[in-house]
């Protein structure tokens, strides 16, 4: 699996968010994309989801263009967004929040097998199966907005600002998962405002700012990087 972004153009009405931005995800890679706020991050990844129309560039996963399908149809491809403010049903029950996940697949004993994969990875969702996603914390929001996601079995998995208002500890528990989930084969994409842990996680990363691809390296490299240590990691 690569995903690649070419020199792509978003933007809202008359206003240009994204201005020619290419990255490239290689398959079972973890991607960052860093950079702070209102610089383009979010708005990549709902152009590849198809939640938003380029105005230019393509994208293309293993060669072929995505761009221009339907959001349902890239879920399908096995690409998988998790969105800023994770959007869970909060009316609904853990477990059927899980279920929706797998909506685009037959219902067969894999789907079971997953489920038991997603339990063993965030206990707490299987502890929790009954109780409304609503009454969950934020930490374990984020996990059944992650379990959710890894039930339509992604092939790459987009995660926005997953350790977004969450306590210290909750979001280093939220890092360790997105670690054991591309262990197991699935490749990341993380767009995160906390760049220390982004770098940390990615093989490789990119810095946005204002709509414009600044920096890219391996993530331990911009991790040293001067500009990134001031201006995205707040030392002097
Ligand atoms: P954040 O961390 O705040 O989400 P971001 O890097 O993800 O920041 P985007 O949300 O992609 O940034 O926003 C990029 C630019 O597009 C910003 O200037 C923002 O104001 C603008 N923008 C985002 N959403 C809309 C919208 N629905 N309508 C108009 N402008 C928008």
């Amino acid at each position: 699996m690569t995903l690649k972004v070419e020199n792509i153009k978003v933007a809202y009405g008359m206003i240009e968010a994204l201005h020619g931005v290419s990255f490239a995800v290689a398959d079972k890679s973890v991607v960052g994309l860093i950079g702070s706020n209102g610089a383009g991050k979010t708005t990549a990844l709902k152009a590849i989801s198809g939640l938003l129309p380029l105005s230019g560039g393509r994208i293309t996963l293993d060669g072929r263009d995505i761009n221009g399908l339907a959001p349902e149809a890239i879920v399908k491809l096995g690409i998988v967004h998790v969105p800023e403010g994770r959007r869970i049903f909060p009316r609904m029950t853990v477990r059927e929040n899980l279920d929706l996940g797998a909506f685009t697949r037959h219902r067969d004993a894999t789907v079971e097998r997953d489920l038991g994969w997603v339990y063993e990875l965030f206990p707490v969702l299987k502890e929790r199966e009954e109780q409304l996603a609503g009454t969950l914390s934020g930490g374990q929001q984020q996990m059944l907005a992650m379990g959710r996601a890894l039930m339509s079995k992604p092939r790459l998995l987009m995660l926005d600002e997953p350790s977004m208002g969450l306590s210290p500890i909750m979001q280093d528990k939220i890092f360790d998962l997105a670690r054991e989930i591309n262990a197991s084969g699935t490749t990341l994409l993380l767009v995160e405002q906390n760049a220390r842990a982004a770098l940390e996680l990615a093989t490789h990363a990119y810095v946005l700012d204002t709509g414009a691809i600044a920096l890219d390296g391996k993530g331990s490299e911009l991790a040293h990087d001067e500009r990134v240590r001031k201006a995205y990691l707040g030392e002097e």
